[in-house]
């Protein structure tokens, strides 16, 4: 459990950290949010946040889409994350939650004329997923929400109705996780996550336009599969058919991490088992992420002061 939070300017006891009924965002769905991992280097006894300042970026830009004008740079927020995490002293893995949201107490649907307000906290955090090595999937009957009515590119609270939608039809049907498609029937992505097929020895995802969340765990993989594995990627659209006859298939996000898909629509995917290219990017994913791999470290903040060794 978390024992403090970033509310109304400071760090506090979480206890203090609460809103009204009345607050806005709570009936209209008008916040917005990130989600960030710290990981935890044992032998370095280190907490390593992987790429703070981006996922912050991506924040206020989310922000942006609904209005909002905070008074933050990311390398602030950023820097508020890690005296949060420094006050927490956890010496495990954890995620962290920042949340923007209109926070005035009022009734009236509207984007403009509000108040905005941050709010972060951060709880340990193991798996999303339990079989990350072969997840059950399905294609939702739901469809992803259209940039031109819900932009699919910022963390925006409202729009996760449809992820959650998307992901209890799956658990309830008895999968792990849902793919969906967007408005034009192509693959845009999972309930909280994005997707990559392997055709050919190429990965393959789904570009910006095709309705998804521009995930900075796909930005990563994608380099790394390029400069580390040699495996060329390619952004397009991917039809519902082709996810059947790929030779590989995973999901990628902070959440979920680098997870294998065993099965599509009850249909193995390949061998049916984690293939080559995905334990390959997975394997390295979480070197990079644990800080084991020096030349991606400017990717990491340390969380706590860096001892000199040796
Ligand atoms: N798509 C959606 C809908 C998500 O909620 C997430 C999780 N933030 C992702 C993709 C993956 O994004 P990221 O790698 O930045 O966590």
């Amino acid at each position: 459990m978390p024992r403090f939070a970033y509310f109304e300017g400071a760090i506090r006891p979480i206890e203090e950290a609460r809103i009204s009924v009345r607050t806005h965002a709570l009936h209209y769905g008008t916040g917005w949010f990130g989600g960030l991992r710290g990981y935890w280097n044992q032998e370095q006894g280190q907490m390593y946040v992987f790429r703070i300042v981006d996922h912050f970026r991506r924040f206020l830009n989310s922000g942006k889409l609904l209005m909002a004008n905070l008074p933050y740079t990311p390398e602030e927020l950023a820097a508020i994350t890690l005296d949060l995490l420094r006050a927490e002293g956890y010496q495990e893995d954890c995620y962290i939650r920042p949340l923007g949201y209109k926070a005035d107490e009022v009734i009236g649907v509207r984007i403009h004329d509000l108040h905005d307000a941050v709010a972060i906290f951060a709880t340990p955090f193991g798996r999303y997923i339990e079989d990350e090595e072969g997840a059950r999937v399905c294609f939702s009957s739901w469809r992803r929400v259209d940039d031109t009515a819900l932009p699919p590119r910022g963390k925006l609270s409202g729009s996760y109705v449809n992820s959650a939608l998307i992901k209890s039809e799956a658990v309830l049907n008895g999968f792990d996780e849902a793919l969906v498609l967007n408005q034009d029937g192509h693959v845009a992505e999972g309930s909280a996550e994005n997707v990559f097929i392997l055709r050919d020895g190429v990965l393959i995802t789904p570009p910006v336009h095709s309705n998804l969340l521009e995930g900075i765990t796909r930005r990563s993989v994608m380099e790394l599969a390029q400069s580390e594995l040699g495996v060329p990627v390619v952004e397009r659209e991917i039809d519902r058919s082709e996810v059947y006859v790929a030779d590989e298939a995973f999901f990628c996000g902070t959440g979920v991490q680098v997870v294998a898909i065993a099965s599509v629509d009850h249909r193995p995917i390949g061998s049916g088992k984690i293939g080559p290219v995905t334990r390959s990017l997975r394997d390295l994913y979480f070197r990079v992420v644990r800080g084991q791999e020096a030349k991606y470290r400017q990717w990491l903040s340390p969380v706590y002061e860096e001892v000199a060794v040796g």
